[in-house]
């Protein structure tokens, strides 16, 4: 009963020694015990199954034949020693090879006899061979009760731990001996009452028959088990500490809904809400009025309409007596902000200002002294609201727009800017899969415009081959005629900033060649130009001096052009989904029909024909997002890098959305009830949930 022995070096497993366990370390970051235990198959053979000879192919994993051997033969010297056996079965001959062993295995194998004949094809000498197969004689009665494992554990190996003899097998091998040595220490972390109610397999068996299941249904109640499990604790972690900073910090009461929330939605605002915007609203009112620090993270598309959405939430800050400010990532999106902001609400209003890094130090003093004093409402601004000379009187509402480009470090930083924490809201216009904001996010209330403005004309995507290029200029020209504007973009190339911006020049050659002056303008915007030309070149296209704006994806954040209804991305398919998506919602935010128009190459690879079929099919970003995920992995996924709460080891946020949400909720009934962990029933967890946090390991067995 001693569960420091999971903590055991694994140099002293047996069977290991220091060598091993070296490599083990380097290749497999398995340092002891339950590292191992918890180095689970990537997948299982199934060994129910018997291929005929003439269907294997060299390059098929490994396969169980059933065949007589027809013929052994010994050939070559000393090191080039080898065992050679022929098979057959009624549907051809396959050659099997044996270079080690070889004494033994030729002594074993019967010519004349039927085997079970397991292994990996390869290719040799022109012709599909197997090396060193598992051999077992065929016995049709016996064959189910030996104990056979009908699905065989394939565990990840590298070449270095092959030249240690810890393949697939080997691992298997040491795996089996520890579970032997451990497992009635393995011991149950979940209480009875849940272990009923979702009909979880227990804890030992399952780390069992994770790694050795007799059949294809044990092997799902183990992965059920163990994914419940993992994902359980998770959640009992990002709403454990959600808790605690909910008990720990008080929050501004925002109880009044008065003049200036009433004034501008029934005099200024000049559309109806739609129902996704009044629904997150009233979510984020109740927040606002139950005492308690608000952490909601806002998702919707771009065009949704979430900018409304926080402005009169900060007019409801202001109502209760509180200033408010917006943080963008960009100075263009700042000011595009205060622009949007300043027409909504009009002259003489509230007081809102601009403080970024380029505004003047004169200006800078003004507004300081306006926002301790309490005359200044709303701020809006870059990184530079959140440096310590910048006080508030009584800062209530921070509204942060796209969340990616901030870490928790700046959230935090905010938090401190007024004793009872501001409220937060962050808001990201890149939506990502709900079981990743589960995930990500889990500890944050999560709310979601998922409903564009009525009226909104969706946008129009194709996808045109090099072939139609005269087409596409062709449409361009069209759309110029109509007076609309477009953006022409090119991918950046991480790798080689000289190949960027060489794309970019050529592009923009082709382009004024086939747009001359005067009839046509063209702005090019790209990472190498100063702040200041940046601007000007945008402020030529947001004028309308210019038609064409030739862009690298500097525009990918923010502008607002109401005028520019055509997008067209070059090179598309070196573009990820959400990248495309982002720069398609540059376009359809004026009145007309906009277009969207995807330029490749013809030969596109598999995934990269997924990701410009999926953009020609839909505008749902959550749907991109999770086609996304699909092909990417959740890791992959813009913002998740970084959150170590992705180290997933059984559960797949892909495939488990319903057992994450199953476990979810579990976790928020039992805080409901119980949010100390101190009913007899939940003893178990406490002690499980204190075990996992003392150590770094989040999902530790003991
Ligand atoms: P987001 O920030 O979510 O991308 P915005 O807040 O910039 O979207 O809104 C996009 C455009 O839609 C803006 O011009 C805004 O005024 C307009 N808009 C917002 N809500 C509505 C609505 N309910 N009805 C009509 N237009 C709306
Ligand atoms: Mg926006």
């Amino acid at each position: 009963m001693n569960n420091q022995q999971f903590q055991t070096p694994i140099e002293y497993l047996k069977g290991v020694g220091l060598a091993r366990a070296e490599v083990l370390k380097k290749e497999l970051q398995i340092y002891n015990f339950e590292d191992l235990l918890r180095h689970f198959p990537y997948k299982y053979i199934d060994r129910t199954r018997f291929y005929k000879i003439k269907d294997i192919q060299p390059d098929m994993p490994y396969v169980q034949v059933l065949a007589r051997v027809t013929q052994k033969e010994l050939l070559g010297e000393k090191h080039t020693k080898r065992l050679i056996v022929q098979a057959k079965d009624d549907t051809g001959f396959i050659e099997l090879a044996w270079f080690q062993g070889i004494k033994w295995v030729e002594k074993m194998l019967v010519p004349g006899k039927v085997y079970v004949i397991f292994g990996k094809p390869g290719f040799f000498n022109g012709k599909t061979q197997m090396s060193h197969p598992e051999m077992e004689l065929y016995n049709p009665g016996a064959q189910q009760q030996k104990g056979n494992l009908t699905l065989q554990p394939a565990y990840n190996s590298t070449e270095k731990l092959k030249q240690f003899t810890l393949d697939s097998k080997g691992l298997q091998k040491l795996i089996a001996g520890l579970l032997e040595q451990t497992a009635r220490d393995i011991h149950e972390n979940l209480p009875a009452y849940i272990l009923n109610r979702f009909k979880l397999a227990g804890r030992q068996e399952s780390y069992r028959n994770i790694h050795f299941p007799n059949d294809a249904n044990q092997l799902k109640e183990a992965q059920y088990r163990l994914k419940f499990e993992e994902l359980f604790f998770l959640q009992l972690k990002l709403l454990k500490s959600k808790l605690t900073r909910t008990q720990k910090f008080k929050g501004n009461i925002f109880d009044k809904v008065g003049h200036y929330f009433n004034e501008f939605y029934h005099d200024k605002l000049p559309f109806p809400l739609t129902n996704a915007q009044k629904r997150v609203l009233k979510e984020i009112r109740t927040d606002t009025q139950r005492g308690v620090q608000m952490n909601r993270l806002l998702q919707g598309d771009v065009g949704s309409g979430k900018t409304v959405v926080a402005l009169m939430s900060m007019l409801i800050a202001i109502d209760n007596g509180f200033q408010a400010c917006i943080m963008a990532p960009t100075e263009i999106l700042a000011n595009q902000h205060y622009q949007t902001i300043k027409d909504l609400v009009g002259e003489g209003f509230i007081e809102v200002a601009l403080l970024t890094g380029s505004v003047p130090a004169k200006a800078r003093r003004g507004i300081h002294e306006k926002l301790e004093n309490g005359t200044l409402n709303i701020l809006i601004g870059t990184h530079a609201l959140i440096e310590d000379k910048v006080q508030y009187k009584n800062l209530g509402l921070v509204v942060i727009d796209e969340q990616h480009r901030f870490g928790v470090e700046q959230r935090a930083k905010l938090w401190r800017k007024n004793i009872v924490p501001p409220h937060v809201l962050v808001m990201t216009a890149t939506p990502i899969p709900r079981t990743l904001a589960m995930t990500m996010y889990g500890d944050l209330d999560i709310s979601i415009i998922d409903e564009l403005p009525a009226g909104r004309k969706p946008i129009q995507t194709v996808h045109f081959y090099e072939a139609q290029r005269l087409r596409m200029f062709g449409f361009m020209k069209q759309e110029i005629a109509k007076g609309r504007q477009i953006y022409v973009v090119y991918p950046l190339i991480q790798e080689s900033e000289k190949l960027d911006l060489k794309n970019l020049q050529d592009g923009t050659e082709v382009m004024s060649r086939e747009f001359p002056l005067p009839q046509y303008r063209i702005s090019i915007v790209h990472g190498k130009l100063k702040a200041a030309e940046k601007e000007f070149e945008m402020q030529r296209f947001i004028k309308g001096e210019t038609q064409i704006m030739v862009a690298t994806t500097v525009i990918e954040v923010g502008v607002n052009v109401p005028n520019a209804s055509v997008m067209i991305i070059e090179n598309a398919e070196r573009f990820g989904l959400s990248q495309l998506h982002q720069l398609r919602g540059r376009v359809g935010r004026g009145a007309d029909q906009s277009f969207c128009i995807l330029m490749s190459k013809e030969k596109l690879s598999n995934d990269g024909r997924i990701r410009l079929n999926t953009m020609v099919k839909t505008n749902n970003g959550f749907e991109i997002a999770e086609i996304d995920m699909q092909l990417r992995g959740p890791g992959n996924i813009e913002g998740t890098q970084q959150s170590g709460v992705l180290d997933l080891k059984v559960a797949d946020l892909t495939t488990d959305q319903d057992i994450l949400q199953q476990a979810r909720n579990c976790v928020i009934e039992i805080f409901e009830k119980d949010p100390q962990l101190a009913a007899p029933e939940n003893q178990i967890l406490n002690l499980a949930f204190l075990a996992k946090n003392a150590g770094l390991s989040w999902d530790k067995i003991s």
